[in-house]
C-alpha cells in the first residue's frame, strides 16, 4: 500500500483522502484552513457530504488517515502527492491558478525525496507548465526530483464518496506512460473503466465532460421555453427524448440554469483557453448565453407574478444551494437571481434545508434567511422555488396558503410538475401556469 499526501481538503481533496484511505493506502491530508483541520482531527466533516463521516471515522480509527496544517508533514515520505486546491474563476472567466501555484511552491520546499505530484484540481492546459516553473524556482527538476500526473475528479457533490468508490471511469494523464500506469495502480480496488492518456488529453477530458453537461442543461432549458411557447409540457417531452439510449435521461432536467462550483467556471475556462489558442468556440458561447438568459427568464417570471414591479414586494424563496443534498452555495444561481430582484427593490425571505450558514456568508444582510420554511414564506407576495429539495413538496402548502399575501408559486425546478397544491396557482418551468 502506498503513502499519499493530499494538499487541500475541500470537497475533492477530502473525498480523495478518505477514498484512498478506504482503499487501504496510508494518507495524510493537509489544508491551510485551521478551522477545517481542527474539525477533521476530531473526526468531524467541515461540510455536508452524505456518508463521508462514516468513512472518515473508520479510516482514522484504523490509523491510515490523519490531518495536518503542515505541508512538510504531508509531503515527507509520500511517493504520491495529490493536489486538490481550488481553481476558481478569474474576472475574465479564465481559471485562477494562484492556489495551485502557491501549493506547488510549498510542496517544492518540503520535498525531500522523489514524488509524483498528481493534480486533482480542474486545471487548464498549460497550468502544469506554470507549476514546473515554480518548482524550478525552488530548485526542483522534473524527472529528477518529481514527476507530474493529472487525475481529474468527476464526483458529484452530495454523493462524493459513493462516486469516488464507484466512478464512471478513472482517467490518469501523464506524459510518461509508466508514470500513468503507476498512478492508476493506486485505484486497484476500484472496478471501473480506466483510461491512461497524456496530461493534455486528461485535462481536456475534464473540461469537455463539464461543457457537455452544461450543454445538455442549456438544451433542455431551450426546449422548456419552446414548450411554454407552444403549449407543451417539457417534463413529458424530456422523458420521451431521454428514453432514447443514444441520448439518455441524465442532465435533461429543466431549471433556473446551471450553477455551482464546476459547470459555469469550467465552461468559461474552456472558452477562454481555446480563444487564447486561436479557436473561437461559438457553440460553447451559445451554451453560456442560453444559461444567462434562463436566469433572466426566471427573474422576469417572478416580476410578472408580482404585477410587473419588485419595489415594495416580498419574494419568499425556497432553496439557495446550487443543487439539493449539499450545503454548497458557490456560484449558485440563487446569487445572481436574488441580487437582481433585490436591486430592483424586492425584499427577499429565504429558507434552505442545509445551506443556511454558507448562504449567510455570501448574502450577508442582503436577504433574510430563516431556519423555518413556514416563517420564510409568511406574508410574501410570491413564492420562488430555486432548488429541487425533496422536502419542499412535503411542506404543508395548505398552512402556507393561510400566511401568504398571494398563493402563487414560480416553480423553476419542477417540484409541482405532477400535482399542484389545492388553492395555489403555480407556474412550472417548461409547462406554464396551472391552478390546483
Ligand atoms: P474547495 O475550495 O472546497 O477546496 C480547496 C481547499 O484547498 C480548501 O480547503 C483550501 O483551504 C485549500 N487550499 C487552498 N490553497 C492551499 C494551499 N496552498 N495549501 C493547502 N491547502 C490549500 O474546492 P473543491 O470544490 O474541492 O474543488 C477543488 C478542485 O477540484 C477545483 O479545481 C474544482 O474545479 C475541482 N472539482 C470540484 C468538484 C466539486 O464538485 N466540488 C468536482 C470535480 C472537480
Amino acid at each position: 500500500m502506498a503513502r499519499i499526501g493530499v494538499i487541500g481538503t475541500g470537497y475533492v481533496g477530502l473525498v480523495s483522502a478518505v477514498g484512498m484511505a478506504a482503499l487501504g493506502h496510508e494518507v495524510v491530508g493537509m489544508d491551510k484552513d485551521e478551522n477545517k483541520i481542527r474539525k477533521l482531527k476530531r473526526g468531524e466533516l467541515p461540510f455536508y457530504e452524505e456518508g463521508l463521516d462514516r468513512y472518515l471515522r473508520e479510516a482514522m480509527e484504523k490509523g491510515n488517515l490523519r490531518f495536518t496544517l503542515d505541508t512538510a508533514e504531508a509531503v515527507r515520505g509520500a511517493r504520491y502527492i495529490f493536489i486538490a486546491v481550488n481553481t476558481p474563476m478569474d474576472d475574465d472567466g479564465s481559471a485562477d491558478l494562484s492556489q495551485l501555484l502557491s501549493a506547488s511552491r510549498s510542496i517544492a520546499r518540503a520535498l525531500d525525496d522523489f514524488a509524483i505530484l498528481i493534480v486533482r484540481s480542474t486545471a487548464p492546459v498549460g497550468s502544469l507548465d506554470a507549476m514546473v516553473q515554480v518548482m524550478r524556482q525552488e530548485g526542483k527538476e522534473r524527472g529528477k526530483d518529481y514527476e507530474l500526473a493529472y487525475n481529474p475528479e468527476f464526483l458529484r457533490e452530495g454523493t462524493g464518496i459513493y462516486d469516488f468508490l464507484n466512478p464512471s471511469r478513472v482517467v490518469v494523464g501523464a506524459d510518461d506512460p509508466e508514470i500513468a500506469r503507476e498512478v492508476m495502480s493506486l485505484y486497484e480496488g476500484i472496478n471501473a473503466p480506466k483510461l491512461t492518456t497524456t496530461i493534455k488529453n486528461a485535462q481536456i477530458i475534464k473540461y469537455a465532460s463539464n461543457a457537455f453537461l452544461a450543454a445538455r442543461v442549456s438544451f433542455i432549458n431551450e426546449i422548456a421555453s419552446i414548450c411554454e411557447a407552444l403549449g407543451g409540457d417539457v417534463w413529458d417531452v424530456a422523458e420521451g427524448v431521454g428514453l432514447d439510449p443514444r441520448i439518455g435521461r441524465q442532465y435533461l432536467r429543466p431549471g433556473p440554469g446551471y450553477g455551482g462550483p464546476c459547470l459555469p467556471k469550467d465552461l468559461l475556462a474552456l472558452i477562454r483557453m481555446s480563444e487564447e489558442h486561436g479557436h473561437f468556440p461559438h457553440f460553447l458561447e451559445a451554451v453560456h448565453l442560453r444559461n444567462e438568459s434562463q436566469k433572466r427568464r426566471i427573474v422576469w417570471k417572478v416580476k410578472e407574478a408580482l404585477g410587473g414591479v419588485f419595489t415594495g414586494r416580498t419574494v419568499g424563496v425556497l432553496g439557495l444551494t446550487f443543487k439539493p443534498n449539499t450545503d454548497d452555495v458557490r456560484n449558485s444561481v440563487s446569487i445572481p437571481l436574488l441580487t437582481r430582484m433585490r436591486k430592483q427593490g424586492a425584499r427577499i425571505k429565504a429558507y434552505d434545508p442545509m445551506g443556511r450558514e454558507s448562504a449567510m456568508t455570501v448574502f450577508g444582510d442582503a436577504i433574510e434567511i430563516y431556519d423555518d420554511p413556514y416563517e420564510a414564506l409568511r406574508d410574501v407576495d410570491v413564492v420562488l422555488i430555486l432548488t429541487a429539495w425533496k422536502e419542499f413538496s412535503d411542506l404543508d402548502w395548505g398552512r402556507i396558503r393561510e400566511s401568504v399575501r398571494n398563493p402563487y408559486v414560480v416553480d423553476s425546478v419542477g417540484i409541482f410538475r405532477r400535482d399542484v397544491p389545492k388553492g395555489w396557482k403555480v407556474w412550472v418551468v417548461g409547462r406554464g401556469e396551472t391552478e390546483g
